[in-house]
């Protein structure tokens, strides 16, 4: 059987696969096992922030691996202890709790919030409000703080406690403060599944405000948006607020599996010995590789990514077939009269892949993506959406 046959046969039919294997990858260049090449514009799901194989990484990861690559959370290492310095450092955070994937992260910051209002104001202080047509990850409690039906059909009950608001709204999300007992507030400062949607300004600016007013935690689920891709370190420094938790992962390890959960000065000793834990959570392989990312990720660089930003937006807006274009950073959201699944399939056939996202045709390309091959790939693109 080939990999195609091998693979539906034997996992679980949870994906639906575009209808290519890809079997090695060179910065944003990728080789299916056909031989033909394309131009990655999803780097995994926002995942691989320096490409395939980048050298700095791959050595990173190669180095620490000949080393140490796994200790329990029961002994100090270096590496985790090196990352959670950065990252407090270029955020202003206080503390970090590592993890394996988004959903965790994302858990982590339940759990905190959770914890913050039963030890401040009472156990009944639980709720926690999310956003309509966000996306969390897909563990039930997950699910539960995504604010998506269609994602909570089948698996219900789902975890208790959550409400999700309308975007835009603050008068509703006040009457939930106000009605409800809350504990935190969950939002993606761009929305990515949702269709890749920045919220807008003021809204998250008053939505600081109520959570500060009502002594709710202000969390932002950085999953997607984080590790520069936004073209900020985090999304959240866009909106000149201050979050109490971000949760982040996907890019975060540059490939490999790493979540973390930042805590601010008000939550940072709310987790106690016991309260929390992961095995693999902080793994020194993971970590190495993400102080090889976050070491790139300076000020010089992100101004790159938001030049890089504004060569696709300038290169989409207004094309013939492009409905809109939206997002932040590179993570962008096209809408087109035809239909998105169509056009990413005439995309592939061209040798440029980009993703979905809800109706959108998404695109979330390595940070270091050169110009050249971006600006061939969005002229794929625009033929393509025609
Ligand atoms: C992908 C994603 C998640 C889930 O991350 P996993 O690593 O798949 O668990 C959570 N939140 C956001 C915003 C995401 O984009």
């Amino acid at each position: 059987m080939n990999i195609k046959q091998l693979d539906n046969e034997y996992i679980a039919h949870t994906y639906g696969r575009f209808p290519v294997a890809l079997v090695k990858g060179e910065g944003s260049l990728v080789w299916d096992d056909e031989g033909k090449e394309y131009i990655d514009l999803a780097a995994g799901i926002a995942v691989n922030t320096f490409g395939y194989s980048d050298k700095i990484w791959a050595e990173a990861v190669a180095k620490q691996a000949g080393v140490l690559q796994h200790t329990s959370n029961l002994y100090y290492s270096e590496p985790c202890a090196l990352l959670a310095e950065q990252l407090c450092k270029r955020t202003g955070m206080k503390k970090v709790f590592f993890s394996n994937s988004g959903a965790e992260a994302n858990e982590c910051a339940v759990k905190v919030a959770r914890k913050y209002a039963a030890d401040k104001k009472g156990a009944d202080y639980y709720t926690i409000v999310t956003l309509k047509n966000s996306f969390h990850g897909r563990t039930l409690t997950t699910l539960a703080a995504t604010g998506q039906d269609v994602f909570h059909k089948d698996f219900t009950p789902l975890t208790p406690g959550f409400v999700s608001v309308t975007v835009g709204d603050l008068a509703e999300a006040e009457e939930v403060f106000k009605t409800a007992k809350c504990a935190g507030m969950l939002i993606e400062p761009i929305q990515g599944e949702g269709g890749v949607m920045p919220l807008p300004a003021d809204y998250v600016k008053g939505l600081a405000e109520l959570c500060e007013k009502y002594d709710v935690l202000l969390m932002c689920d950085e999953v997607q948006s984080g590790n520069g891709r936004s073209g900020k370190l985090y999304a959240y420094m866009n909106y000149g607020i201050s979050p109490d938790v971000v949760s982040t992962a996907k890019g975060l390890a540059g490939g490999l599996p790493l979540g973390a959960t930042l805590l601010s000065e008000k939550v940072e000793n709310v987790l106690t010995p016991g309260s929390h834990g992961s095995t693999f959570g902080g793994n020194p392989v993971c970590a190495a590789a993400a102080l090889s990312i976050l070491n790139r990720l300076d000020d010089e660089f992100l101004n790159g990514v938001q030049r890089k930003s504004k060569l696709i937006f300038d290169a989409l807006t207004g094309q013939p077939g492009i409905i809109s274009v939206d997002g932040m950073g590179l993570m962008i959201g096209i809408k087109t009269e035809k239909d998105a699944g169509e056009v990413i399939a005439e995309c592939m056939k061209n040798g440029v892949l980009p993703i979905k996202a809800k109706d959108k045709v998404r695109l979330l390309p390595a940070l270091n993506i050169p110009d050249e091959l971006l600006i061939k790939a969005l002229d794929v693109i625009k033929e393509a959406v025609k």
